[in-house]
Parts: structure tokens; C-alpha cells; sequence
């Protein structure tokens, strides 16, 4: 059973002017291996200190992974801390060395003395190139345990850690199970109907795992498999999904780190279909979201943020008679916003947004209470009531993901 533990250098840490991920994420990581952590550290950059934190690590733990201190400044000391615990040499590392010339000579910059520093690693130790950035990482043995050192900037050091040092602790520990998550993501569901309509499969599960879960953003299901190998680990995973997707396919949008509107983006350029959209108490939020997805040009026409009556009758076209006699929160107001924003902007479908966000009630009506209308350039038009709860800006936000969702839908 071996312990590890995983020390992160860096004063920054120390004043919270940034927080430590990179424990966050190599825990994660060190858990899909079957390696059990037993210690997170955070010590500021000071040789002592520095030093101290080493000392105590070897003595405890088996494999120990410092992050952070390997950079070209006076303050990056993990080397020099190691050097003075073990004694070990320092030997320049040459197509590291010549990495960092040669980016020097590109930018027509001198190179620093300095800059050297960060090219040295232990006689004997095991380098990582770094792809990503200057500073290789090493992984070193000591007395029987294992030092893994990495860059501190992220990027970096989830790359190294991904193509070498997870194979590298793989081998290490002999354990050649691989655990694999996939996440599920849902909107239009609450998180109890979900569970009722998978019962039989959660009820079931041993691998993977299926643990639902409910976020701001909708439903998540997490799937989590252990296999042999990778490949097998992903089968067990999409075939999970199938199953899933066979009761509550309807309600879903995206897997992992998806988002609703970049999957929006991607239907409607599939599609080939463009959008517009009239927005009263979302004033914009649904356009946001949208254009805030790089690629949206090819989809998004644009929208008008018709807020004021005149606005939504002048502008927009939404006849007289129906803000006279319905009124602008009405379902006849939303069908007119969609048609005539989808025409006036030459989109295939338009989506019109109009309620009342509060705090004071509109036209008789209750606050929350918000129109969502969608119309195509094929000829179907839907238009559904929705009575949102919070405060003026809930309101907003839960109106516009509303959209989106029926978009996507
Ligand atoms: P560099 O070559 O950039 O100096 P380094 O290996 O010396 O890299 P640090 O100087 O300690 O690393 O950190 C570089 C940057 O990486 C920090 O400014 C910080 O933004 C980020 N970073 C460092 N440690 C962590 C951590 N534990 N968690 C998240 N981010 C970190
Ligand atoms: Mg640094």
C-alpha cells in the first residue's frame, strides 16, 4: 500500500492570491491510479522551508510529486532544496537548454544568465521534457522513494504529468486498472425524475457507477468505470450511456465540460440554420450566451433587446392590437416578437423572451411569470408560459436558460 503525498511550492499560495488546482487536480488523478494520497503540503518559496517540507516527505511517504519552483527566478528553489536534502548533483540538460536559446534567439531577446537554471536537472533522474513550456520536470529516486517534480503552471504540468508520469506511477504500483468518468448532462429534468426513470440501472450498476447529481446548470450524471485497459474502460462507459440515453435521451445536451449553447451552436451549423432573437427581460443575456461560443457567426443573426413597449411595437413590429388587447406578457406579444424578429433579421428561427423579472408585477401579472416563444422559418411556432422563482436576476438567468433549452430541443 503506498503512501504519496503532494507538496506545492509557491508563496502565492501561501497568500491566497491563487489556489492550489494542481493538488486539486493531481489527487484526482492519483485516485484514478488506486494511489492513495495521505498528504496535501503548500510551503512558500524559501530554501528552508522548502528544504524542511522534503525532509519530513521522505520520511513518510512513498512517492512524493512537488509542483511549482522549477521557473528561472531567484525564488524558484525546489532544486536547490532537493540538492541540499540528497547531495545529488545538478547537470544541465541539453535539448532543454537548447529549447530555451532557441526561443530567446526567436524573440530576439538576450538571454539572462539565469535562464540557465532552469535547464538543470539530478544526475541520473529521469527528465520530462517540457512540450509546453522552459523548465523539464524529473522524476527521481531516492532511498527507495520516488520524486516527481513539476512545473507550477498548469498547463505544464497536466501535460507532463498526463504523457509521462501517469504511465511512469502506473508501472510503478503495478496496478493496471484504469478508472474512467464520464459526466451527462441534462436540462429539463429534475434531478428525482431522472433518478425514478433510471432506477432499474442505478439500481443495477456495479461498473460503471452511476451517480446523479444536481447543478445549477441542469441534472449531471456521473459515470465511473474501472477496467483493465483504456479502451475497455470507454466501452463499458458508452454503452452505459446508450442505455441512459434509451429513457432520458430527450432531456440531454452535452457530456463533460460541454456547454448548452456551444451545442447549440454546433446543431444549428449542422443544420445550416440561423437564429435571432427579441428579448424583453433578458435584455440581451440570450444573445450573450450564444456569441460568447467562438463560431457563432456562422449562427447567430443578432437580436433586439426590446425592452420598452414602444420598443417591441415601433421596432419590432408587434402589432397594436395585441399589446392593447393581450398585453406585452402574453402569449399572442411572444409569438409576435419571434416571427417578426426572425424576419426582420433574415434568421430561420427566432426566440422571443418576455415576462415580468420583478420586482413589482406587470399588467396584473405575477412576477416570474415569462413567455418563451419559438418560431420557424418552416412554420412552427410554440409559445409556453413559465413561472420562474427567485429574484430579478434569477428570474432572468433561469428565462434564458429556459431558451436555450427549448433551442436545443
Ligand atoms: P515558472 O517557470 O513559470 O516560474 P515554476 O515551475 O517556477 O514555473 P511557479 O513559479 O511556482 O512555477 O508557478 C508558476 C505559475 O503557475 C504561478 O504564478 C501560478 O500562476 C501557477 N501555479 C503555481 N503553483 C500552482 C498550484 N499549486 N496550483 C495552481 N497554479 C499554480
Ligand atoms: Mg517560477
Amino acid at each position: 500500500n503506498v503512501k504519496a503525498e503532494i507538496i506545492a511550492v509557491g508563496t502565492e499560495l501561501l497568500l491566497g492570491q491563487i489556489a492550489n488546482t494542481n493538488a486539486q487536480w493531481l489527487s484526482n488523478q492519483l485516485a484514478s491510479l488506486g494511489i492513495n494520497v495521505y498528504q496535501h503540503g503548500v510551503v512558500g518559496d524559501n530554501l528552508n522551508r522548502v528544504q524542511e517540507a522534503f525532509e519530513q516527505a521522505q520520511k513518510r511517504s512513498d512517492i512524493i510529486i512537488v509542483t511549482g519552483g522549477l521557473g528561472p527566478t531567484e525564488d524558484d528553489l525546489t532544486r536547490e532544496a532537493f540538492q541540499l536534502m540528497t547531495e545529488l548533483e545538478l547537470v544541465e540538460h541539453k535539448p532543454s537548454m537548447d529549447k530555451i536559446q532557441s526561443f530567446f534567439e526567436k524573440n530576439n531577446t538576450t538571454m539572462t544568465p539565469n535562464n540557465r537554471r532552469q535547464a538543470r536537472v539530478f544526475k541520473g533522474s529521469q527528465v520530462l521534457f517540457n512540450r509546453k513550456g522552459m523548465a523539464p520536470g524529473m522524476i527521481v529516486s531516492h532511498e527507495s522513494t520516488t520524486w516527481v517534480f513539476l512545473p507550477g503552471v498548469p498547463r505544464e504540468m497536466k501535460g507532463l504529468f498526463t504523457e509521462e508520469v501517469f504511465p511512469y506511477l502506473q508501472k510503478l504500483t503495478g496496478n493496471t486498472e484504469v478508472i474512467k468518468s464520464l459526466v451527462l448532462k441534462f436540462l429539463g429534468i429534475g434531478e428525482s425524475e431522472l433518478e425514478h426513470r433510471l432506477s432499474h440501472l442505478i439500481q443495477a450498476q456495479k461498473n460503471p457507477t452511476i451517480a446523479p447529481l444536481a447543478q445549477n446548470t441542469g441534472v449531471v450524471i456521473r459515470l465511473t468505470a474501472k477496467e483493465e485497459t483504456e479502451e475497455r474502460a470507454e466501452r463499458l462507459l458508452e454503452e452505459s450511456k446508450r442505455q441512459i440515453l434509451h429513457e432520458v435521451g430527450d432531456y440531454f445536451y452535452g457530456i463533460n465540460d460541454e456547454t448548452i449553447e456551444e451545442n447549440i451552436i454546433s446543431l444549428l451549423k449542422e443544420k445550416k440554420m440561423k437564429i435571432a432573437s427579441a428579448e424583453s427581460l433578458t435584455g440581451g443575456m440570450f444573445s450573450n450566451r450564444l456569441i460568447s461560443v467562438s463560431g457563432a457567426s456562422n449562427v447567430c443573426r443578432g437580436g433586439i433587446v426590446c425592452y420598452d413597449t414602444n420598443v417591441k411595437q415601433d421596432v419590432l413590429g408587434v402589432s397594436k392590437e395585441t399589446i392593447q388587447n393581450k398585453g406585452t406578457v402574453s402569449e399572442e406579444c411572444a409569438l409576435e416578437m419571434a416571427e417578426q424578429v426572425s424576419s426582420k433579421l433574415d434568421a430561420d428561427i427566432g426566440i422571443s423572451f418576455t415576462g415580468v423579472a420583478g420586482p413589482d408585477e406587470v399588467e396584473g401579472k405575477s412576477v416570474g411569470t415569462v413567455y418563451i416563444a419559438l418560431t420557424t422559418s418552416n412554420g412552427e411556432k410554440k409559445v409556453e408560459k413559465f413561472i420562474f422563482s427567485g429574484d430579478r436576476n434569477a428570474i432572468r438567468r433561469r428565462a434564458t436558460l429556459k431558451g436555450l433549452e427549448i433551442v436545443f430541443h
